[in-house]
C-alpha cells in the first residue's frame, strides 16, 4: 500500500482518489476551497454535462488538443463506464441532444454528491482550506508537497489535479504549471478556448443582443481554412459569442498569422446562390415601388437589415426597381460571405477551458506518470489537453483522473 496525495478536489482530482483508494492506497485529497467540485457546481449552466454518450470515434473528432495521448486513458475508463460509476453512486443520468449526458435531476451538485459518495466508501481523507505550493522530489522520486503555509506532507506518489486558468473564483489558479515546471516539466502556452471573440467591426456593435440561428460559421487565418460549422451564434457589445463562436474559438491558437484570421457567416446555407437570387428576385417583384430597406426585413432579421444595406454599399432610400443587377449579386454575395475580422478572444475570465498546459510528450500516456519524476502523475485541464463543448472536457478529466489513481503501484 503506497501513501497517495491527490492535489485537487474538482473532477479530474476526485476521480484519481476514488481510482487510486480502489486500488488499496491510503489516499489523502487535498482541496483548497471549503468544499469538492467548485467548478463542476456551474457546469452545463449549473446542470452539469458530465459527459457525451458517443461512440468512440466521435470522442475522438471532438478532442482539439492531442487526442492520441487519450487513446489509453479512453480505453481505460470511458464514457459508458463513467456514466455506469455515477449511476450506482446513486446518480441516474438522461441522456439528451448531442448525446449530452446530464443527471436526471439537473442539479450539478448530485454528480458532486455521488462521487463524495465513493469518496467515502473508499476510505479516502480529505482536508479541504489546504493550499498546496510544490510537489518535493528527490533523486528523481516524488517525495510528498509542500502546503503554502511551509508544512511538508510525505507521500510515495503524488496526483497533481489543480486545473487550469478558466473562472478562476472556483480555485483554478494555474498552480499545477509552476509546480510541473520547477520539477522540470515543460509548459505549452496556456490560451483561453472555448470563449468569445472581439470583432474589429463597428457595425457588430450595432447587432448586439441578436441571435442567429442555422448560419454556417466559417474561420479563416490567413488564406486557410481552419473552423467550420453549422448552428448558432449571438453579436454581443464587444464581437461574437454563441456555441459555434465558442467552438470556433478552440482553433484560435493553431492561426499564426493574428492581425489577420477571419469570420465569415453564411446567412443563408441551405439556399445556394441561384436559389437565392430567384428568391430575391421574387421578393423584388412583389415589392417593386418600395424602398429597398423596407423589403429586406422579410430576408433578414430587422436588425441585420441596415448592416446587410452598409455592407453591401446599397443606400436603402432606393426603390426596388433601381437595384441594379450587380447591386442584386452583391447583397447576395454579403449574405453567403458576411465578413469580419477577429480582434483578438476574450479572457480566461469568460473561458470554459484552457488550452495549452504540461506537455503531453512528457507524460506516459499508459499511466499519467511524469517521464522525469518517479510516482508525479497529472490528470484533468492542468495537461495540454482540450476538447469541444458537449462533455467532452468532463470526460478527458474523468479518464485521465482514473488512469493516474489505478496506475499508482
Ligand atoms: C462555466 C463552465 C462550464 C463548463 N461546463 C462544462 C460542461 O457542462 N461539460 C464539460 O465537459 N465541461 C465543462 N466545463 C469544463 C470543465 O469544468 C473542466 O474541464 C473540468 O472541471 C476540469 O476538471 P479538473 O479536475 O481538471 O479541474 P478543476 O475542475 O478546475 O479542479 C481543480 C481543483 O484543484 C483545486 N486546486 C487548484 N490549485 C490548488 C492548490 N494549489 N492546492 C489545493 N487545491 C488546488 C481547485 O480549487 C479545484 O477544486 C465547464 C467549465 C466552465 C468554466
Amino acid at each position: 500500500m503506497s501513501r497517495v496525495i491527490v492535489i485537487g478536489g474538482g473532477a479530474a482530482g476526485m476521480m484519481a482518489a476514488v481510482a487510486a483508494a480502489e486500488n488499496g492506497h491510503k489516499v489523502l485529497l487535498l482541496e483548497k476551497n471549503e468544499k469538492l467540485g467548485k467548478k463542476l457546481y456551474i457546469t452545463g449552466k449549473g446542470r452539469c454535462n458530465v459527459t457525451n454518450a458517443c461512440e468512440r470515434d466521435k470522442f475522438f473528432e471532438n478532442i482539439v488538443s492531442n487526442p492520441k495521448f487519450l487513446y489509453s486513458a479512453f480505453h481505460a475508463f470511458d464514457n459508458m463506464q463513467l456514466m455506469e460509476m455515477i449511476a450506482n453512486a446513486g446518480c441516474p443520468l438522461k441522456v439528451e441532444r448531442g448525446e449530452r449526458v446530464f443527471p436526471v435531476s439537473d442539479h450539478a451538485s448530485d454528480i458532486t454528491a455521488a462521487l463524495q459518495h465513493l469518496l467515502k466508501e473508499k476510505g479516502v481523507q480529505i482536508r479541504f482550506h489546504t493550499v498546496v505550493r510544490d510537489v518535493t522530489a528527490a533523486e528523481g522520486q516524488v517525495t510528498g508537497v509542500r502546503l503554502a503555509d511551509g508544512s511538508v506532507l510525505e507521500a510515495d506518489a503524488v496526483v497533481t489535479a489543480t486545473g487550469g486558468l478558466s473562472y478562476q473564483t472556483t480555485g483554478s489558479t494555474g498552480d499545477g504549471y509552476h509546480m510541473a515546471q520547477i520539477l522540470g516539466h515543460t509548459i505549452k502556452e496556456c490560451v483561453p478556448a472555448l470563449v468569445p471573440v472581439e470583432i474589429e467591426e463597428e457595425w457588430c456593435r450595432s447587432l448586439q443582443g441578436l441571435s442567429l440561428k442555422n448560419v454556417t460559421l466559417t474561420m479563416i487565418c490567413g488564406k486557410k481554412q481552419v473552423y467550420q460549422g453549422f448552428g448558432e451564434m449571438l453579436f454581443t457589445h464587444y464581437g461574437v459569442s454563441g456555441p459555434l463562436v465558442l467552438s470556433a474559438s478552440s482553433y484560435y491558437g493553431r492561426c499564426k498569422e493574428k492581425g489577420n484570421i477571419w469570420f465569415t457567416i453564411d446567412l443563408k446555407p441551405a439556399l445556394s446562390v441561384e436559389q437565392l437570387d430567384k428568391r430575391f428576385l421574387r421578393e423584388f417583384e412583389e415589392n417593386r415601388n418600395r424602398q429597398i430597406k423596407n423589403v429586406l426585413g422579410r430576408l433578414y432579421p430587422a436588425k441585420l437589415v441596415p448592416v446587410m444595406l452598409m455592407v453591401s454599399g446599397i443606400n436603402g432610400e432606393q426603390k426596388v426597381n433601381e437595384i441594379t443587377k450587380e447591386q442584386r449579386q452583391h447583397l447576395i454575395e454579403m449574405t453567403k460571405r458576411l465578413s469580419m475580422r477577429i480582434k483578438g478572444l476574450r479572457g480566461f475570465d469568460e473561458a470554459v477551458i484552457t488550452q495549452g498546459g504540461v506537455t503531453v510528450r512528457e507524460i506516459n500516456p499508459s499511466t499519467m506518470e511524469s517521464k522525469y519524476v518517479k510516482g508525479l502523475y497529472f490528470a484533468g485541464e492542468v495537461l495540454d489537453l482540450d476538447a469541444l463543448t458537449g462533455g467532452f472536457n468532463l470526460q478527458i478529466a474523468w479518464s485521465t483522473g482514473f488512469l493516474a489513481g489505478m496506475s499508482i503501484l
